[in-house]
């Protein structure tokens, strides 16, 4: 261990710009078994490892760490996967310059991060490989059963635990595949969707009943729902897109960014989506407009290159180093070709006969901090300028929809879950993942949907009170 002294940082190999911008494949390979123990064995093996600290599942980074420098893959593997229900996941999609890698005390004393999340996604595509991924094994049946609606990281996280504890569980989705925004959000430039299926295809051959195309609200309401089960879990994530609010907004071309990613996801699985067949949702050959800075944005400008657009602009209102979207995914739309206006936001968008023509954008700079210290974005007078778009994609982040009346929710809209127990106002009802975090990580939602199934089990064994706000009454 320690190696960082004498060995560089290294990634796996990243394909050219030019090869990956031809497909939708991911756009890393995989760390050969002897650069994944060399780099690997750079960790400094701290006592206190403030990359466990920053994982959100805390896991046992160090540890895993020194086992696969050792060769003791499997073992790595093992105590990887006991924190964490989709470690190959994590290790492709977490912003890991903001969680385990940014915190890393080799980073900041200037050596480079250790690559955990490479190593990660090593270990578990390993042992998908090498068949140590054990199918998915029921407890003695409890006699007791679970609803759980939503089957995006949360769901699927919190059906994965329960089922092990002996629950009979139902995981209800309104789309037609599980996976929730790792199939139907997520491009597979960043996450192929074979690797979310077999997590997926595992969880139901372990017994757990996906039923999908039903709507809770349209096929049952929730109060049926948590008559039929001992315990419910909303795990619905949040879908309301935030509009842009400019002169031409309603034209032909301007589009919300997850119709376009779904339409996207949705061809390269093979269905036929009659609006990209139609090029509503397809850029090809168009000049393509952006407006946002997120992860959703990085996710369209990237898809947008790959279906052949004539040009790919993102209008972002802050600059490069307040951007909400991992810097990394920045690097690599620009390596692509993504032209970035930093300090830029749409004024209107023009039309020629009520199609989108082009987008007028204001000038912004960086004004004093607001109350919060972040310094307001404000125009730039006289500095107007004018791009081409003939598609404009809004990608401005997402509100949680209208819940049931009788659910207590937060002044954004976001269900009232106690962070400690997870149990919302309605007794039995929990709630986990970005319903109640807002628009998160699929980390974050792996971390509550667990928190929640343990919660769920200690009101199911009568350790958990059903009165109030639904306090721990005891531990287990
Ligand atoms: C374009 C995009 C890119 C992203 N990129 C990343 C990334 O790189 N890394 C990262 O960590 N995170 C990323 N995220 C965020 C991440 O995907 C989410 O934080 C995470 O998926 C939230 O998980 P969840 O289980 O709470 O909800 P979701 O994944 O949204 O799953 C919710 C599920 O509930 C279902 N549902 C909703 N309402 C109902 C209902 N009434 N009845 C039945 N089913 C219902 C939905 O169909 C869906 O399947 C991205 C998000 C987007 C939109
Ligand atoms: S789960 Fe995410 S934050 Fe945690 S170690 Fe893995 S990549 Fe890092």
């Amino acid at each position: 261990m320690l190696k960082f002294v004498t060995t560089p940082r290294a990634t796996p190999a990243k394909r050219p710009a030019e090869a990956r911008t031809g497909d939708f494949h991911e756009i890393y390979a995989e760390f050969i078994d002897a650069k994944a123990s060399e780099q690997a064995a750079r960790c400094s093996q701290c006592g206190v490892p403030f990359c466990q600290t920053h994982c959100p599942l805390h896991n046992n980074i160090p540890d895993w760490l020194r086992m696969t420098a050792e060769g003791r893959l499997r073992e790595a593997y093992e105590l990887s996967q006991a924190t964490n229900s989709m470690p190959e996941i994590c290790g492709r999609i977490c912003p890991q310059d903001r969680l385990c890698e940014g915190n890393c005390v080799i980073e900041q004393s200037g050596h480079g991060t250790v690559t955990i999340g490479s190593v990660e996604k090593y270990l578990t595509d390993k042992a998908w490989e090498e068949g140590w991924v054990q199918p998915l094994t029921a407890g003695p049946d409890r006699g007791q059963s679970v609803g759980i609606v939503g089957a995006g990281p949360a769901g699927l996280a919190a059906a994965e635990r329960l089922r092990e504890l002996g629950y009979a569980v139902t995981v209800y989705d309104r789309h037609d595949r599980p996976g929730g925004l790792m199939i139907y959000g997520i491009p597979n430039f960043k996450l192929e969707k074979e690797v979310v299926a077999r997590r997926t295809e595992r969880l139901a051959a372990g017994g757990i009943e996906l039923r999908l195309n039903f709507e809770v609200g349209r096929d049952a309401t929730l109060a049926e729902l948590r008559e039929r089960h001992d315990s419910v879990l909303i795990a619905t994530g949040v879908y309301r897109s935030r509009d842009l609010e400019v002169p031409g907004v309603g034209s032909e071309g301007v589009v919300p960014a997850l119709d376009y990613l779904i339409a996207s996801n949705r061809e390269g699985l093979g269905d036929h989506v009659p609006d990209f067949a139609s090029g509503r949702l397809n850029a090809a050959g168009k000049h393509v407009v952006v407006v946002g800075g997120g992860d959703t944005a990085m996710d369209c400008v990237r898809t947008a290159v790959r279906q052949g657009a004539a040009s790919v602009t993102c209008l972002y209102r802050r600059d490069r180093d307040n951007m909400p979207g991992s810097a990394r995914e920045v690097a690599h739309a620009e390596e692509e070709g993504v032209i970035f206006e930093w300090l830029a936001a749409p004024r209107a968008v023009r039309d020629e006969a009520m199609a989108a023509a082009g987008v007028r954008a204001a000038r912004m700079r960086l004004g004093p901090p607001d109350s919060s210290g972040r310094q307001a974005p404000e125009e730039v007078v006289g500095a107007d300028f004018d791009l081409p778009a003939q598609m404009v994609i809004k990608a401005l982040g997402f509100d949680p929809e209208a819940m049931p009346a009788d659910l207590a929710v937060t002044r954004w809209g976001t269900v009232k879950a106690d962070f400690r127990n997870m149990m919302t106002n309605l007794p039995g009802v929990f709630a986990a993942g970005d319903i109640v975090r807002g628009a998160s990580l699929v980390v974050w939602a792996i971390r509550d949907g667990r928190d929640a199934a343990d919660a769920m089990h200690r009101y199911m064994s009568g350790v958990l009170s059903d009165d109030g706000a639904g306090a721990l009454i005891a531990a287990e």
